[in-house]
């Protein structure tokens, strides 16, 4: 076991905790960080302080917003008979970018998956139910990633709404088994929502 400082063992074990970073990039970052002049890891720390303390979820969509409701909700030129639904918040960064969608969204904030103890009840589920008291909304297209989770909380969800009489679409794939709409580029995501179909 490595016998540093107790502050930058700290720090090494903070950074090894983040996503993708192992132990030895958590030490590289650690010096990098205590390189850093001090103006610099003081607005890297604040930043993240600040993130932490402003961001919210958007009490229409559950999108990451610092207003309530988020941009997008707020945007009266946007379909509001349409409702795509995705994993993630960063999932509408990807979706936007394809610039072929112009309705709403909604972030259910995970997927159902039994392995991990994540059941309906503890993602954004109810509160997509909830939107669709009103008749506004007149169709769901359902983008959770084309992983195991992805398909079987697609599937969950268009039995709830299909006996609503709402229409339930599911994104075409050319986007691979497995894989992850934030990585797709805009035309492969723009094709995808083009032949959505009906399930
Ligand atoms: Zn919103």
């Amino acid at each position: 076991m490595e016998q540093y400082a107790l502050p930058i063992a700290n720090l090494i074990e903070q950074l090894s905790h983040l996503p993708g970073i192992g132990r030895k990039t958590a030490q590289r970052l650690a010096f990098y960080i205590l390189e850093m002049e001090d103006i610099d890891a003081e607005k890297l720390s604040k930043s993240i302080i600040e993130a932490k303390d402003k961001i919210r979820l958007c009490s229409i969509c559950c999108n990451l917003t610092d207003e309530d409701p988020c941009n997008i909700c707020r945007d009266n030129i946007r379909d509001k008979s349409i409702i795509c639904v995705v994993e993630g918040a960063k999932d509408i960064i990807a979706m936007e970018k394809s610039r072929e969608y112009k309705g709403q969204y909604h972030v259910l904030h995970g997927v159902i998956s039994p392995m991990d103890n994540v059941g309906p009840n503890d993602i954004k589920i109810k509160e997509l139910l909830d939107r669709l008291s009103n008749d506004e909304v007149k169709e769901i297209i359902l983008a959770t990633n084309p992983t195991v989770e992805g398909e079987a909380t697609a599937l969950y969800i268009s039995r709830l709404v299909k006996p609503l009489g709402i229409k339930v679409t599911r994104i075409a794939h050319g986007i691979p088994i497995g894989g992850d709409l934030e990585y797709f580029d805009e035309i492969t995501i723009a094709k995808a929502i083009d032949n959505r179909r009906e399930i």
